[in-house]
């Protein structure tokens, strides 16, 4: 900002609680003047301590101008009055000095800071001077809404994290052609500061690991209230079985990557029984379109109490993450799912149109894309399922025994340090049929288990006999499971999504009414279920 308005504006000046007012342009004599400070202050009681954390901040402020807001405002008032040349003042950490009212939090005191800027644009003398006053905050909704009323004539300006290009520019500048593409295309999220740092860090190796490891710890700090950003570790060659789903996923997260956005879902529910695979293909997929991944914190606070604040910095904080998948873990266990909480006071509703909003921003599409998963599809508002929201709903069968075999084999994809010298999975497919494939890979992590027991480096037939025999599923309701598989081929967006297998999986499951069943589900949405 400074040096923007540098051509223009020939005074300018700025405040921040850490360093106070400083003059960073204009004459500093005529300013000191005109502030009404002609000589340093020094009967401030505060002044060591004041001295000596200037020093720690390496400020410039070495003309003794004024740190206590409560000081530094009415100088600064004064000052904008009397000269008669245009200024910029800009304030940083706008919301440490004028905070958003907390319930019961505010203090009398903390108004005046408030109260004296907006008193500036009220003010004709000052206004036809052509003062420019900048306030900066991290999160807008911190600062005192006083100061975004209409009457004030604020414009807010929301700075967003460097796009693509940018980063781009970032790292052709700094002499990498060749990798600049690459580089720009793993570091979404990251701040023109965090670029500058992870430069530093890793200009010698330059290794993408190193280059992840960078971008997870910085993200997870920045975000660490709103967001978990999750690791993406495993991709698409760690999943057995969901060959279409896979297939279909791999294309939109091909769109992605080439900025093809018109053929990418703007939202995409995963529906299916618990242990199918749906949180490690969002994990794959989020990993194949080479976007981050994360998941809400709390979203179940974010329809409580404190929460609009809490839902708009959710809502900035995945824009600056984009690209990025935001996952959403058990969706229909969500009050926010049924449009808000029954009786509330109109927030939960309030807050579930913000959240339909952006779903359905076009402009998003491509950047931010939502999964939701579910193993109870029916208990969504229809509100979120329908097209332009939810364009895809994906179902997630229970994997027969040719699924199991392969999701056998994809464990030591997901667990490299495993070793197995079992040549065919199918006996063990066979004996644990009707296991999720959660389960599965827990039967096999058993035997691994066993096997370092025994003292071998392999996983052997004896180990998968003995870990079959040992593993003891937890109990759930077959009836649930049944439930949850026919709502995920009801409710599912496209037949062709549908596994090969499904009329099989219908039969096995539903002996007595597969044939009504899957004429049903044939008829598609003109039959009626009996
Ligand atoms: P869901 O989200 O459907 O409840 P998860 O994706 O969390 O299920 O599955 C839990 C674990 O089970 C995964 O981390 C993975 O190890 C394993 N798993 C489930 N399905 C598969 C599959 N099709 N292929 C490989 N691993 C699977």
């Amino acid at each position: 900002l400074t040096e923007l308005t540098a051509k223009r504006i020939p005074q300018c000046l700025t405040y921040d609680i850490f360093s106070g007012v400083q003059i960073q342009r204009g004459d500093k004599d005529r300013i000191l003047a005109e502030a009404g400070l002609v000589s340093p202050k020094s009967q401030d009681p505060n002044q060591s301590l004041i001295n000596s954390l200037k020093q720690i901040k390496g400020s410039n402020n070495d003309l003794n101008l004024p740190v206590n807001p409560l000081e530094a405002l009415p100088m600064m008032d004064k000052f904008l009055q009397r000269t008669d040349k245009p200024t910029v003042f800009i304030i940083d950490h706008a919301d440490v000095i004028c905070p958003a009212s907390m319930q019961g939090l505010n203090r009398q005191g903390e108004k005046v800071p408030s109260i004296a800027l907006t008193q500036w644009s009220r003010n004709e003398a000052m206004r036809s001077k052509g003062h420019l006053v900048f306030l900066i905050t991290r999160h807008i909704v911190d600062l005192d809404p006083v100061l975004l009323d209409r009457s004030f004539e604020a414009i807010k300006i929301r700075v967003p994290k460097p796009s693509e290009q940018e980063r781009k520019r970032f790292f052709q500048k700094n002499g990498d052609t060749k990798s600049a593409t690459l580089m720009s295309n793993v570091t979404a999220g990251l701040s023109h500061k965090d670029l500058a740092k992870l430069y530093h860090q890793t200009a010698s190796a330059s290794v993408l690991d190193d280059i992840f490891s960078f971008k997870r710890k910085v993200l997870k700090e920045e975000y660490a209230d709103l967001v978990e950003v999750m690791e993406t570790q495993r991709g698409f060659e760690a999943i057995g079985g969901l060959e279409k789903v896979i297939a279909k996923l791999r294309k939109i997260a091909s769109n992605i990557r080439t900025g093809n956005t018109t053929l990418v879902p703007q939202g995409i529910l995963f529906s299916g029984p618990p242990g199918t695979g749906k949180t490690i293909v969002a994990e794959a997929f989020a990993k194949e379109a080479g976007v981050n991944f994360v998941k809400p914190l709390d979203i179940q606070i974010m329809w409580l109490g404190e929460s609009e604040r809490r839902m708009t910095k959710f809502l900035d904080a995945i824009k600056d993450l984009a690209p990025v998948v935001v996952f959403i873990d058990e969706f229909d266990q969500n009050q926010s799912s049924r449009g808000g909480f029954e009786g509330d006071s109109g927030v939960g509703r309030r807050l579930f149109k913000k959240m339909l909003e952006i779903m359905s921003d076009t402009s998003l599409r491509g950047k931010i894309l939502w999964i939701f998963s579910t193993n109870r599809p029916d208990l969504i508002d229809s509100a979120i399922k329908r097209p332009g929201r939810c364009d895809l709903i994906i179902p997630f069968l229970p994997p027969d025994k040719r699924q199991l075999t392969l999701i056998c084999e994809a464990a030591f994809k997901q667990y490299p340090e495993m070793k197995s010298k079992v040549k065919n999975w199918m006996p063990y497919a066979r004996k644990c049929e009707g296991y999720s494939g959660a389960q599965m890979i827990e039967v096999i992590r058993r035997a691994w288990e066993r096997a370092n027991d025994q003292g071998r480096k392999y996983i052997a037939n004896q180990d998968m006999g003995w870990a079959y025999q040992d593993y003891q599923p937890q109990l759930q309701g077959k009836s649930d499971v049944k439930r949850m598989t026919l709502l995920s081929l009801m409710e599912c967006s496209s037949r062709d999504l549908r596994p090969e297998n499904w009329k099989e999986v219908i039969k096995k499951m539903f002996p007595k009414d597969s044939t009504k069943i899957i004429k049903f589900l044939e008829g598609g949405k003109h039959a009626t279920p009996s």
